[in-house]
This record gives C-alpha cells, structure tokens and sequence, in this order.
C-alpha cells in the first residue's frame, strides 16, 4: 500500500491512466492534499467506486492521533501521531503574531546520539517520507483550522540524516495547488552533518539553515555531540561560510545552554572569537532537563550574562522563549514517555 501524501500529480496522473479513468481525476485527487484529510469518504466530489478502489492501492490515514496535548500558557499544541507500522512521531503547532508555524519530525528516532536530547533515547525506527512529513502540516493546518504559513524541521530526527526525503518535501512543500507554504518561510535544523550540508547548499533552496552548534570548542561539542567527533568544528563552521557566501543568506545557531558545561563566561568569548565576522544569529535555548540525563538547565543570571556578551562583541543573539513547557513540547519528549509506559 502506498502513502497518499507520497503521490505527487504526475504520480496521479500515472496511476489514472493505468486505471483507465479520466484525466481529470488526476487533479481531482491530488486537490485533497492540503486539506489534511484522513479517510476517503471526505473526497466528496469522487464517485464512491473510485474512493472505493483508491482503498486498495493507498492509505490515507497516515498520521494516527495518539494524543494531543495545549498548552495552558500559550496555546502551543503537541500532536503524536502513531504511523501505521506503529512508530510515534510529534509535531507541534505554534502560535506566534505572525501566523502559524508547525514543527515537524523528519525522522521516527533519531542515530545522532545527542546526550542532552530525547529524541535518541528511544532509538531509531525509520526515515519518515516526504508525504509523512507534509502530512503533518496538512493534518495539523486541517486541526487548527487555520493556515499554517511557517514550517521548522527541528522535531524528532536529524533532516539531513534523510536528505532525498528531505529534498522531496521541500520541493513539494511550496507547491501553489499544495500546502503552499513559501520556502522562505522554512527552517531545516542540522547537528553539523558536514558533506550534506555542503550537498544542502548546492541545491540553492531559500531556506534557513540552523545548525546546532551548543559549544565553543571541539571540546565541550564532542561530549555532547557524537557527530562532533566524525566533524570538527573548524569543518563545520567553513560549511557555515560556505553556504553564507553561496546563498547570501544568514545562518541560525542553536545553543542549548546547560549548566557548568558550556554556559560560563569564558565559553561566551570563544564562542565569540570563533563566531565573529560571520552573517548568523545566535538562539539561545536554556536547556530543557530530560529524564535520565543529569544535566540541568542553566540560570537565568549566566543566561543573560551570555547573550550579553555575545551582543556586546556584535554578534546578534536572542533568548529563545520557552514555549509549550508545561506539555513537554521540546524534541522527542513526550514521545519517550509513551514509549516508556509501553515498555516498562
Ligand atoms: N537533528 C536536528 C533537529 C532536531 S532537534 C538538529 O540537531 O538540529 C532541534 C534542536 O533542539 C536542536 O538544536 C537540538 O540540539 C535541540 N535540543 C534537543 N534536545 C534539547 C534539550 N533537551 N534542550 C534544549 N535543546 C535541545
């Protein structure tokens, strides 16, 4: 069985011609895409024989809401969906005043290791296809009721770790009978993975790149990063120049700040020297504690003290709010917890 949301209109086009049906019902079909549905019978413009026999080629519902969890702070909403090979990915749906932005998953799992990240504990189960990562924007625009105009690919996964798929939806993902959804309006997140990214640069998409740096030197990144070991940051931060220079656009730097480990003032300098110069921003995230894992998020004096010193030396940094943190709403979270339940 193949993945609704896999199929693009020529793939429409293709299978309608082998079924002897009329061309039109190519578009017709595919038309349903960014309503994000998820069963048949809401095709109401298909006579119900064809609805009928697209059940026995495809399925539609992809994304099995397992739980959905609103924060009573600020409305951001966490979705976990189960797929029909029973792995759990989440999404979330944030309200910001420019519009919605979605956070989706890339991958069920995660191979990256990050000590500090949820995602990893659970282990890997598979790359998520280009459909299931646009039918997390369909089923939770279709949820919301309302436009999604924004997309991050910071959810459970390493994107790049998926690259074809990744590529796939991005090119699909802007597509004016689709979702819609402006590129420029996207995020990709990357722990540092060096060849795609050069790879990344050279497909020339206007996306913003972000790349999880959480650390000043090779030092401190390779206790926390695994793939700092495979890439040091000099490599890393030459793929940073690289795709400023290629692309003209600035680079995101996510910087998870944890307690003792790479919060002190002296982290701060090197992080500037090595920084310096360059066309980026720097995110500032004070690190969400996880289960298990000792460490622990750092104040918000050596917080401010930071980004204080990032500003003052000229580089362009922000805090970023904490949103959802009453429904675990950073990476793979939630998703452990279930998993833990199920598991004992
Ligand atoms: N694999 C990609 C995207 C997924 S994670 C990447 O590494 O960029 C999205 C961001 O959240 C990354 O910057 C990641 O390092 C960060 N993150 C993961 N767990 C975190 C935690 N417990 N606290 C703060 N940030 C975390």
């Amino acid at each position: 069985m193949r993945n609704y949301y896999d199929m693009t209109l020529t793939d429409w086009q293709q299978w309608v011609k082998e079924q002897n049906l009329p061309s039109y019902r190519a578009k017709q079909i595919a038309a349903w895409l960014p309503r994000g549905i998820n069963n048949w019978a809401e095709m109401s413009d298909l006579p119900s024989d064809l609805r009928h026999r697209l059940t026995g080629f495809f399925t539609i519902d992809v994304l099995r809401l397992e739980h959905k969890l609103v924060s009573q702070i600020d409305g951001t909403a966490k979705y976990i969906f189960r797929l029909p090979d029973g792995n759990i990915i989440e999404s979330v749906l944030l309200k910001y005043h420019h519009g919605q932005s979605v956070c989706i998953s890339s991958q069920a799992g995660c191979r990256m290791g990050c000590v500090f990240c949820a995602s990893t504990g659970a282990g890997f189960g598979r790359n998520l296809s280009h459909g299931d990562m646009l039918a997390q924007v369909a089923t939770i625009a279709r949820d919301s009721g309302d436009r999604v105009g924004h997309v991050v690919i910071m959810g459970i996964g390493e994107p790049l770790d998926n690259y074809d798929n990744l590529i796939s939806f991005l090119k699909r993902v802007n597509d004016p009978a689709g979702l819609n959804i402006s590129l420029r309006h996207i995020s990709v997140s990357t722990c540092g993975l060096v060849p795609e990214m050069l790879k990344f640069t050279d497909e020339g998409l206007p996306v913003t790149l972000s790349v999880s740096l959480h650390a000043p030197n090779d030092e401190i990144r390779r206790q926390l990063m695994p793939i700092a070991r495979r890439y040091g940051m000099d490599d890393l931060l030459a793929a940073c120049r690289r795709h400023i220079e290629r692309t003209g656009r600035r680079i995101s730097f996510e910087y998870s700040l944890i307690s003792g480990v790479n919060d002190r003032l002296d982290h701060a300098k090197a992080l500037v020297a090595r920084l310096k110069g360059m066309l980026c921003h720097v995110n500032l995230i004070p690190a969400n504690e996880i289960e298990g894992s000792d460490f622990r998020q750092s104040g918000r004096k050596a917080v401010r003290q930071f980004w204080n010193c990032l500003t003052r030396s000229g580089i362009n940094a922000t805090v970023r709010r904490e949103l959802g943190s009453d429904i675990m709403a950073a990476c793979g979270q939630l998703r452990r917890r279930i998993e833990a339940c199920e598991n004992p």
